[in-house]
Formats: C-alpha cells, sequence, structure tokens
C-alpha cells in the first residue's frame, strides 16, 4: 500500500476501481526540411488534415460546446498564417510547422499564473494534438471502448479524449498535469466523476493491475489499498453519494441565514457557456464576469457591437444582477494582438483599469456595449484595481460620456446602472469609507488582495502555503471593509477565490458580508453553511 497525497481537486467524489493507465501516441514532429518543390505539397496535407478534423469536431458540437471553440481555432487565420509562412519562408516540413505554430499560440495563454487561460493553451494544444495525429496517421486512445469499471490515469487529458467518456465505467480521472479549471474538469465535474488533477509524477512504477483509492475530497490517492481501506472506501463512497444528492436537494432553498438575512449568492464566469452550467446551482447573479477573457481569446480588441453581443445575452440569461468587470489586463495576462513593454514588476504595472483609462477609445467602447445590454436585463459595472478617487471618478466620467453619447443616438440604457469596485488593493482597503461614498458597491477581490496585502505573488508555487486568505491581517482588512461600505449604506460582496470556501463562510456571515461569488461548482456547499 502507498499513499500519495495531492492538492488539486477538480471534481468531487470518492472512488475505488482498478487503473487504466491512458497511454498517449508519440506526437513528435517528423524531422527534416522540404525543397521549394515539396512547398505545395505540404500545404496541401496540412488542408487536408484540417478538413478530417473539422468533420469529426463538428459531429461532437453537439455533445459538446468546447468543440465548437476548436473549430474555431481551426479556422483561424492565425493558425493557417502560422503553419504556411514556416513551410514557405523557413522551409519546415508540415508537421513541425503544425508543433511550432501551436506551440507559439499556445504560449500567449500558457504565461500567465491564472488557471483559466492555461486551458485555452489546452485547447489550442488538443487542436494541434488531432491534426497531428492525421498528418502522422496515428488512431488516438478511445476511453469510448472501456468496458470495465476502472479510475483512469493521464498525464493530462484534453476535451477531445473525454468525449466518450462513460460515467458507468470511468469511476474516476487523475491526471499528472493539468488545473481545476480545465475542461477535463469542467466536463468530470458535469458527470460527477471524482477527479484529481496535477497530482506530479505518477504513471511511471504503476502497475498494470494496480487499484487504487482516490479520495477528491481530501485530495488523496491511495495505490493498492489493504482490504480495510478498501473496504473503508467503499462505504465512504456511499455516504457522499447520499450526502451530494442530499446537498443537490437543497438547491431550490434560498440563501437566508439562521438570523433571517437574504444573502446574495452568486457565480464567477468567464463566458456564456459558463452562465448557462452556473444557472443549474440556481444561483441569485452573477457577481463576476471577467471580460477579459473575451478579449484573449480574440484576434483583435473585440469591437463594441461585438462584445454588445455577448453582454446582451448574458444579462437576457441571467436570474438578477450580472456584474460585468471592465478590462483586467495586464499582470500576467497578454493580449496575442497587443505588444506590452516587458515591466520588471507586471503585477505592480500597467495593469487593468489604468489601461482603460490610458485607452479611453477602447474603454468606452467596452462601456457603450455593457450600457447597451443594460436595457436587457439587471447589469452593474464594476472597476478593477482602483486605487484612488480620482480614478474612480474618471471611470465614472467616461460611463457618463458614454450614455451622453448612446442618448443623443437613440440608443437605450439603464440610466441608473450601478457603478461598482473591486477591492483588491491595499490602498481601496484603507480609503474604503472614502470609496463607499462615491461606489455604488463593493466587491473584495481576495485574489488580489491577499497578494498585495503579504507581499506575495500569488502565482509564485514556492509561497504557496504562505500565501493565504485567512491571514490575520486579510481578514482585518475584509472586515474593515464591509463596516465601511455598510457605514455610507452599500453592499459589499466578495468575488475571490475565498468566497468560495465553505470553512470561511461563517466567519463572513459574521462579518457582515451580503454577497459570495464563485465558481458554480462551490455553490453547493456554500449555500448549506449560509442556511445551516
Ligand atoms: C481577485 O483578485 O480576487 C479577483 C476576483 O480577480 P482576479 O482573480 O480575476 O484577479
Ligand atoms: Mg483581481
Amino acid at each position: 500500500m502507498k499513499e500519495v497525497y495531492v492538492a488539486k481537486t477538480a471534481s468531487r467524489g470518492i472512488a475505488a476501481a482498478g487503473v487504466l493507465k491512458y497511454q498517449e501516441p508519440d506526437y513528435t514532429p517528423q524531422s527534416g526540411d522540404v525543397t521549394d518543390e515539396q512547398i505545395e505539397t505540404e500545404k496541401e496535407k496540412f488542408e487536408k488534415a484540417r478538413e478530417a478534423v473539422k468533420a469529426v469536431l463538428a459531429d461532437w458540437v453537439s455533445q459538446n460546446e468546447i468543440f465548437a471553440a476548436h473549430l474555431e481555432i481551426l479556422d483561424d487565420f492565425t493558425l493557417q498564417d502560422g503553419i504556411y509562412s514556416k513551410i514557405e519562408g523557413e522551409h519546415k516540413n508540415v508537421q513541425a510547422a503544425l508543433h511550432d505554430t501551436i506551440e507559439e499560440l499556445a504560449a500567449v495563454f500558457a504565461m500567465t499564473d491564472d488557471d483559466y487561460m492555461c486551458e485555452r493553451a489546452a485547447d489550442i494544444r488538443d487542436v494541434g494534438k488531432r491534426l497531428m495525429a492525421e498528418l502522422k496517421g496515428i488512431s488516438l486512445p478511445d476511453l469510448g471502448s472501456l468496458s470495465k469499471e476502472a479510475i483512469v490515469v493521464a498525464r493530462d487529458l484534453y476535451p477531445s479524449d473525454t468525449v466518450k467518456i462513460n460515467p458507468d465505467f470511468v469511476k474516476g480521472i487523475i491526471t499528472e498535469e493539468g488545473g481545476v479549471t480545465s475542461h477535463v474538469s469542467i466536463i468530470a465535474k458535469s458527470m460527477n466523476i471524482p477527479t484529481l488533477v496535477g497530482v506530479g509524477p505518477l504513471l511511471e512504477g504503476l502497475n498494470e493491475d494496480a487499484v487504487i483509492c482516490m479520495d477528491a475530497e481530501r485530495g488523496m490517492i491511495i495505490i493498492d489499498p489493504d482490504e480495510a481501506t478498501l473496504a473503508d472506501y467503499q462505504m465512504r463512497k456511499e455516504s457522499y453519494e447520499k450526502e451530494r444528492l442530499r446537498l443537490q436537494s437543497l438547491r431550490n432553498t434560498p440563501a437566508v441565514t439562521k438570523d433571517g438575512k437574504r444573502i446574495s449568492l452568486c457565480a464567477n464566469v468567464g463566458n456564456l457557456e459558463d452562465i448557462q452550467k452556473a444557472l443549474e446551482m440556481n444561483i441569485d447573479g452573477i457577481g463576476l464576469f471577467r471580460s477579459e477573457f473575451l478579449y484573449m481569446e480574440n484576434t483583435h480588441f473585440p469591437t463594441e457591437e461585438e462584445q454588445f453581443q455577448v453582454y446582451s445575452k448574458a444579462a437576457a440569461l441571467c436570474p438578477g444582477e450580472l456584474t460585468i468587470r471592465t478590462l483586467d489586463i495586464g499582470g500576467d495576462k497578454e493580449l496575442s494582438y497587443f505588444e506590452f513593454d516587458k515591466e520588471e514588476n507586471p503585477f505592480l504595472g500597467w495593469r487593468a483599469i489604468r489601461i482603460s483609462l490610458d485607452m479611453k477609445d477602447m474603454f468606452k467602447q467596452q462601456l457603450r456595449a455593457i450600457l447597451r445590454a443594460s436595457n436587457f436585463g439587471h447589469v452593474r459595472i464594476m472597476f478593477p484595481m482602483i486605487i484612488s478617487i480620482e480614478e474612480f471618478r474618471a471611470a465614472r466620467e467616461a460611463v457618463e460620456e458614454c450614455k451622453a453619447e448612446l442618448k443623443a443616438e437613440g440608443k437605450a440604457y439603464d440610466e441608473g446602472i450601478e457603478l461598482g469596485m473591486m477591492i483588491e488593493t491595499p490602498a481601496s482597503v484603507l480609503l474604503a469609507q472614502e470609496f463607499a461614498r462615491e461606489a455604488d458597491f463593493f466587491s473584495i477581490g481576495t485574489n488580489d488582495l491577499t497578494q498585495y496585502l503579504l507581499a506575495i505573488d500569488r502565482g509564485n508555487k514556492k509561497l504557496a502555503d504562505k500565501y493565504d486568505y485567512l491571514h490575520p491581517a486579510v481578514l482585518r482588512a475584509i472586515s474593515q471593509v464591509i463596516e465601511a461600505g455598510h457605514r455610507e449604506g452599500i453592499k459589499v460582496g466578495m468575488c475571490g477565490e475565498m468566497a468560495g470556501d465553505y470553512r470561511a463562510v461563517k466567519m463572513l456571515l459574521e462579518m457582515g458580508l451580503d454577497e459570495f461569488s464563485m465558481s458554480a461548482g462551490n455553490i453547493d456547499y456554500v449555500r448549506e453553511q449560509i442556511c445551516g
């Protein structure tokens, strides 16, 4: 019996079964350059592979919308451009050109410490992998053909690997790499398959006939358990299932505390797909729409019209308030189509509202799109990384300008739209009382607030154990902000990771927090804490 402790639970649950080692084919590109005469043939090979992959993905779109995004990647001219220029300009063969282009495109996303962005890199690589398999004429392993119960252990799984998973046989998933926001995590969660990701080296030395017990509650794996442990896991698995169904049955209960306070229970989202998923949790609204994803997944600054299409659909879908945060780019989040100057300290640099206020035209396009969307639901605007009253006023001024323009153009919007701000800098904590006189609401961003208060980079793995939103300094800051907001009569919410941590709920309620906004997967657990 061997115990391995792991950190990241992507989908909760308990499982015990034999192992299935998921072996990846060799995707190494063929070596060697091509001659001038071979250039056209290489380009044709790419086109043929692209058509073949498109046909497969088009079939899968009905099963999962992720594949619509994959089809867009395939059709994106940057992919074709990259490959063609490497074949024509550098005389690379099509496989090498594909490999290098995919890595270049994925690198833009993979550079951030944001799990969500890293997973966009995974989408690009997934498409690359399909194309490469087609070019090399290799068939990909098929999890759909599994005929007995197993826990799948893989280096990493991509959306296309998971499409045919049958939850009757796949009892658990463990990946050596990958993050909690990966599509495999999302798919596994939607199928209630316990999943642990980013566990580190495990495959090597794992016997094909090994048995695994996994606890994706506490983040634990046991390889070849003894009989007593196995029996214990079987029992826990059953009680976990019961508990899950019990929590699900609470979904229709409104989030009201024992002393009668109605709490707003909201979701954090990055796109329309996330909103659809969150709706299943019976949410009160969206506490954080991270609009930067719309910018990062594009090949150009999205136009007012393109943004309006997304925001207005989001507003119509959202059952209550839809809080759209204006562009929060910079720091570790880059755009493939915009050159940022290299900075010594990007997290202390040109990011978020600082960029928006400097690039006023771009900012106003976003504000106009949000304002127009406010005609389709209850939309609020939230500004990120505010540190001074002047900044907040300048942002508000830009909103006023956009309102005047829209009025003159006869376009509808919500005149009384609320303007709020993230509290995620020490300056905004210290000036909370003053800000509360200007802003209509606060949302505490504990991810950045913890980083800036403790002077610990939120993505630094070496310091991960010291990066702690339960640090007394962070707790005191949160309490002060809530008090300051309430003194001035505004609502205070939280949309950092802490809001989704069920262990912190009672403490935050005691401090008076009005709104909890989190990734959808945590909502059942937080609701129970609020009501219990
Ligand atoms: C935060 O900083 O807590 C937050 C919610 O914003 P982001 O994680 O997008 O920086
Ligand atoms: Mg932040």
